[in-house]
């Protein structure tokens, strides 16, 4: 079910509002047919799909393998708490055959975009799909949106991507259905990677800090405390007072390693080392978890696995655990 999440109109909200009216009166009804917009070819035999993340475009092309073209908005180090769409992912979205974002307002500045093209095409809340008794919630109320932190959790999306592209494209229903599964079981063994990986790091150690609360599903999936500097989204600022109960954290318990975030500024972080040293206590960087996107579509880190491997690789190794590779070509786990 599409998010109906409310914002404040601001006047960027109210600009976009007014691009995607134009925008989708300009489109007219043109939507199901294939044809020539600007410069790109949609090819009339493949499902065109626009996906917000990563972590969302990696699941569909899983599924879709040859029969989707997957455009992916945000790419490596975009933040999707902060990001706002332009006119032309506006166009993007009105070219596609079917959009996916991750929903529980992660993409908290484009959710009134998405509302309103809803009524032009299919647009897909994919997390939505996981069981409501599975959610976290913060104190609010307010749910929890990182749930690709917990790999078995997120392998179940898989099969109703299938069903969203079986309803465009029947005819591939076998083969969507089939790369599904297939998929779900590569997950399920990192799944039980990640639990074995994290059981190695000594008990007194098992300890993330990371630059904000994108965490927990990962520490509740893989038996580790998470604690983080900003909350669920990286728009709230890091609080004096926040700052201070971590730094009491890190040096009364000894913390040896705090972790920064490919997606969010590390300003916070080198607080935390600022403020350990000023209580005698060297806490060091354990290295950079992709926490709400993946790497550069190049490196090992550019697939879900890898950014899933690459995050229980560092954070055991800077915890005192032992890992071996999951992945046997990956160069950042020899
Ligand atoms: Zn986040």
């Amino acid at each position: 079910m599409p998010n109906t999440i409310q914002t404040n109109k601001s006047p960027q909200t109210l600009w976009i509002s007014v691009a995607v009216f134009l925008l989708i009166t300009i489109a007219g009804c043109s939507d199901n047919q294939p044809s020539l917009q600007g410069d790109r070819d949609i090819k009339a035999d493949t499902i065109n799909v626009l996906a917000t993340t990563g972590m969302v475009a990696d699941l569909i092309r899983k599924v879709g393998g040859s029969q989707v073209d997957v455009t992916q908005l945000m790419g490596s180090g975009v933040d999707p708490h902060l990001y706002k769409p332009n006119r032309d992912d506006i166009q993007s979205i009105l070219d596609s055959d079917i959009v996916f974002y991750s929903g529980y307002h992660l993409e908290g500045k484009m959710t009134s975009t998405l509302n309103q093209l809803a009524s032009q095409k299919r647009v897909i809340a994919i997390a939505e799909h996981i069981n409501e008794d599975q959610l976290i919630q913060d104190q609010q109320g307010q749910v929890d949106p990182h749930l690709w932190m917990d790999i078995e959790l997120w392998s179940k999306l898989l099969p109703p991507i299938a069903e969203e592209l079986i309803k465009i494209s029947p005819d591939h229903a076998t083969e969507f259905r089939d790369n599904a599964l297939e998929a779900v079981d590569e997950l399920q063994q990192l799944h039980k990677f990640g639990i074995d990986a994290i059981s190695t790091i000594p008990e007194s150690k098992r300890v993330l800090i990371t630059s904000h609360d994108a965490f927990q599903y990962f520490g509740r999936a893989y038996q580790i405390e998470v604690a983080g500097i900003q909350g669920l989204s990286t728009e709230s600022e890091a609080g004096l007072q926040r700052i201070n109960e971590l730094v009491d954290m890190i040096a009364s318990r000894q913390i040896s390693a705090i972790f920064v975030e490919s997606s969010v500024p590390a300003k916070n972080i080198d607080s935390l080392i600022e403020g350990a040293s000023a209580r005698s206590h060297q806490v060091k960087i354990g290295g950079e978890l992709y926490s709400d996107a993946m790497g550069d579509v190049s490196s090992e880190q550019g697939t879900y696995i890898g950014m899933m491997a690459h995050n229980l690789k560092t954070v055991v190794q800077s915890l005192g655990g032992t890992v071996e590779p999951f992945l046997p070509d990956d160069p950042s786990t020899k």
